[in-house]
């Protein structure tokens, strides 16, 4: 970790998304002299039904695109922007940038040169907002000819840059080609561009403000008021994200991670809250952790039987092989002696059914092949479990006492998690066993 006291803050839509929490923004960074480097999002939704920027600018580059007038929708983007710089007072005019942003989407210039333009205007009103510098991130963000994020020429670039500006604001979500096109990072992008400033800067920590008091232990819809994770690694909260659990985009961890960088993710709307922190490793203390309960419903297992299976070499290959030939990934392969089941998602299957049994059935003879849906997997994360003996007991316990049938069970060696297989019918009422299994007793 560097010794710099240097911080990269990132706000997202909702925390940008009025001149109202504009002014919650400023407070917080100028709350600590050391929040140098500002990455913002799009303005936000502002109330439930309301439209994200980022959407109306794809709405507009589609109507572009069939020839339409966006006449109509330019302007709401346009008067967006124009009462967050009015509220706010700022000696600020747009006018141009509106034009040349107009002209460009009426040419058809890229859907992502077109979705770029929400950061980058909101990051020209911070940057008047709070006097600080602003940097296009056409200048520092670079992805290769392949559509790759180019990591080490940016963060060559971008460390250079920065030296130069004490403060500055960089807008997130979006890079540039080496032909000189914009291009954006995947949806919520603008974590990743946090991420890779607080790199570049060798930050102290990537603060990533939001509309949430960070990660909580379970989904608030299936577990009542569930409690905050204070605490997460980075692989742990792999783990829950690609299970479901959704705060961050799941890509803006790797650049902090090579740095060593802890991210904390904070809430705008309440900043005294501690929120998450999420570091690359905890100090072992003995104890077994839950750290968190996420999952999924819509899987399928097939289940494969053959006699002798666990002597017959090249047996799981061949079956694996099947799957990469049609292009499908497996989630999880729990085995027994004579039998091997392959859990994938059923939405991936579900075309290809039919030709997968037949390909499985030609590769490796089965005795016999089936296919069942309507499985859904919890992913109990923690750390240490390896260490505190029975905590699969206590899984298992707390959802057989729930009355419910556990269809699979896989547990890895390095015991960061246990996955169970539940019927989908099943799913929330196995979470809140297992939630009030560890968190309530
Ligand atoms: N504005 C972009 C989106 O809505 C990127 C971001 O907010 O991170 O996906």
């Amino acid at each position: 970790m560097s010794n710099n006291t240097v911080k990269t803050v990132k706000f997202g839509g909702s925390s940008l998304a009025s001149a109202e929490q504009f002014r919650k923004v400023r407070d917080i960074i100028f709350a600590d002299k050391d929040r140098r480097y500002v990455v913002p999002s799009a303005p936000g939704k502002r109330f439930k039904e309301d439209t994200k920027v980022t959407d109306m600018l794809y709405a507009c580059y589609e109507a572009a695109s069939k020839g339409e007038d966006i006449k109509e929708i330019f302007g709401k983007i346009r008067e967006r922007y124009d009462s967050i710089i009015a509220e706010l007072g700022l000696d600020l005019s747009l006018e141009n940038e509106y034009n040349k942003i107009e002209g460009a989407l009426i040419h058809r210039t890229g859907r992502d040169y077109a979705a770029s333009r929400g950061e980058y205007l909101n990051g020209k009103i911070l940057a008047a907002y709070l006097g600080f510098d602003f940097i296009d991130a056409s200048e520092v963000i670079f992805f290769r000819q392949n559509g790759t994020f180019d990591d080490e020429k940016t963060n060559d670039v971008l460390s250079a840059v920065l030296k130069r500006h004490e403060y500055a604001v960089i807008p997130g979500f979006y890079g540039v080609m080496p032909n000189d096109t914009i291009k954006t990072f995947s949806r919520g992008g603008s974590d990743i561009t946090g991420s890779i400033v607080a790199r570049a800067s060798q930050s102290c920590i990537y603060e990533n403000w939001t509309d949430v008091s960070g990660f909580l232990m379970a989904d608030p819809r299936i577990v009542d008021n569930p409690n905050p994770i204070e605490l997460v690694t980075y692989r742990e909260l792999r783990e829950l994200s690609y299970m479901g659990a959704t705060v961050l985009h799941e890509d803006a961890i790797f650049p902090v991670r090579v740095a060593g960088i802890p991210i904390n993710i904070k809430n705008t709307n309440i900043p005294n809250d501690k929120g998450t922190m999420i570091v690359s490793h905890c100090p072992p203390d003995g104890n077994g952790y839950i750290t968190g309960i996420a999952g999924k419903k819509g899987f399928s297992v097939i289940t494969i039987e053959k006699d002798m299976m666990n002597s017959e070499k090249g047996f799981g290959r061949r079956v694996l092989q099947v799957l990469e030939s049609c292009d499908l990934s497996f989630e999880h392969l729990p085995s027994g002696i004579d039998t091997m089941s392959v859990v994938v998602n059923t939405a991936e299957l579900e075309s290809m059914r039919d030709l997968v049994i037949s390909n499985i059935c030609t590769a490796v003879d089965p005795d016999s092949i089936s296919v069942e849906d309507n499985l859904a997997l919890i992913a109990v994360v923690g750390r240490n479990m390896a260490k505190a003996k029975g905590t699969a007991a206590r899984v298992c316990h707390a959802v057989a006492r729930a009355d419910i049938n556990i269809r699979m069970i896989d547990q890895g060696s390095d015991e960061i998690n246990i996955v169970l297989g539940v019927n989908e019918e099943d799913y929330e009422e196995a979470i809140r066993a297992i939630y009030a299994r560890f968190v309530q007793q």
